[in-house]
């Protein structure tokens, strides 16, 4: 393959890409004949693992008898998959699913159907969604208006919204700000449960998601979690919210919904949340794509094979593995400031000087990761304001333990090469 054809395909700037030519299990291969161990998933969605035959014959038979259907009519494979999530995967109250095709989308659709629900209600002054410092929640204007990745809003500002945005961990800081911002104007808040990219799955104390839901039900605020990175099993419990006992009134998902076979998201609420649109005869408008029949038949077998072969309990247990590894591992390194996470998302913070707390502003992430990928395998870059420098393990649920102490062996040996390399801040 040659250099030319890969930068006439491929519009991002930057270093030449790794040409991938398949996977299989916790392995991505490339046309040189190299073998990368995902330790993130990709974006962390991988979660039953690179090659496997299941979603392939799936999607087969689903474009074998396929046509194309408008996102509003039935089909059996969006019938089939909306009933094994209202059985066997949601809180029983979210009874509603929406498709769409991809994390973003779920939540631009998540944002709107907020929206939507106050004016059926006659509540026409409520439209602030509250976000949180630090979360990332998409790349369209509406979902980077929502959140507060510095770096991936950077230059496009002036074409956000200014919506006000809370504490990620202190939920005492998100009540005042509902009352300064006057609660009758608050449409929602929206909330990751753990700060997966921005923050280097950052995880709030205990009470702070069930004291989110406590201020939203008691102010008449919608409650959106989004669970594009952390759902379907990510965290070792079904959605990470489970680990608190809340239920938003809103849930959207993404990523591992599709397991990386195909592009998918979902907005998941309440009868309460969709009947005042159903009684004002509004609708909610989709995209030309949302639910293909291509993608929830997929979709439907990646959620069967995490029920047949017990992976949302293979991620508790791997992910607690791992977890003692990288703390092992990390917790007395010079340039680690903390390990965390929950299950199989796991994070790490960095810095230059644990003392004073100088960092390196992004530098010392982009640096570790291309030393991983020297060294055969992938970690995801994560961080932005008050964490700049961040790394985000996901490997996929069926990684071995042999696999996962290569991954942390790997970052070990890769912060030290990045911090030789590029020297003091
Ligand atoms: N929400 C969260 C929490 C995410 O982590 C992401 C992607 O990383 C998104 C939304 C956007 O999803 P997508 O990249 O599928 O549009």
């Amino acid at each position: 393959m040659t250099t030319n054809r890969l930068a006439a395909s491929l519009f991002v700037p930057g270093p030449e890409p790794l040409l991938i030519t398949g996977g299989e299990g916790s392995y991505l291969f490339t046309a040189d004949g190299r073998r990368i161990l995902d330790g993130a998933g990709g974006a962390v969605v991988a979660n039953i693992g690179h090659g496997r035959p299941e979603p392939a014959q799936a999607a087969a038979a689903a474009l074998e008898g396929g046509a194309y259907t408008i996102p509003v009519w039935a089909t059996e494979a969006r019938l089939a998959l909306a009933e094994r999530l209202r059985e066997s995967w949601l809180p029983p109250t979210l009874t509603r699913s929406l498709f769409v095709s991809g994390g973003t989308e779920s939540v631009e659709a998540a944002l709107r159907v907020a929206r939507q629900h106050h004016t059926a209600r006659g509540d026409v002054d409520r439209w602030k969604v509250i976000g949180r410092s630090v979360s990332y929640h998409g790349a369209s204007l509406g979902t980077l208006s929502v959140a507060n990745h510095d770096r991936r809003r950077a230059g496009l500002e002036p074409m956000l919204l200014n919506l006000p945005k809370a504490d990620a961990l202190d939920a005492d800081n998100v009540h005042k700000l509902i009352e300064a911002e006057d609660p009758s104007t608050i449409a929602a808040i929206i909330a990751e449960p753990i700060s997966g990219a921005s923050g280097a799955a950052l995880v709030p104390p205990e009470d702070y998601l069930p004291r989110l839901r406590e201020l939203c039900t008691t102010y008449g605020i919608l409650l959106i979690c989004d669970e594009v990175m952390t759902g379907f099993g990510r965290t070792g419990a079904r959605f990470a919210v489970d680990h608190y006992d809340v239920v938003p009134d809103i849930l959207v998902g993404g990523k591992g919904l599709g397991g990386g076979y195909v592009p998918i998201g979902g907005v998941f609420t309440t009868d309460a949340v969709v009947e005042p649109l159903a009684e004002v005869g509004a609708t909610v408008m989709y995209y030309t794509f949302s639910g293909s029949d291509v993608a929830c038949a997929v979709s439907n077998r990646v959620l069967q094979v995490m029920e047949d072969e017990q992976l949302v309990e293979r991620a508790a247990t791997m992910g607690a593995r791992l977890s003692t590894m990288l703390h092992d591992a990390l917790d007395d390194h010079p340039n680690v400031a903390d390990v965390r996470g929950l299950g199989l998302l796991q994070g790490i913070e960095m810095v230059a000087d644990r003392e004073t707390g100088a960092n390196y502003g992004g530098r010392l992430t982009a640096e570790v990761v291309a030393q991983a990928l020297e060294r055969d395998t992938w970690i995801y870059p994560a961080g932005s304001g008050p964490v700049p420098d961040g790394l985000l393990f996901g490997p996929p649920f069926t990684v071995s333990e042999a696999e996962l102490e290569r991954l942390v062996e790997v970052t070990v040996e890769s912060i030290d090469a990045a911090v030789a390399t590029i020297g003091k801040p």
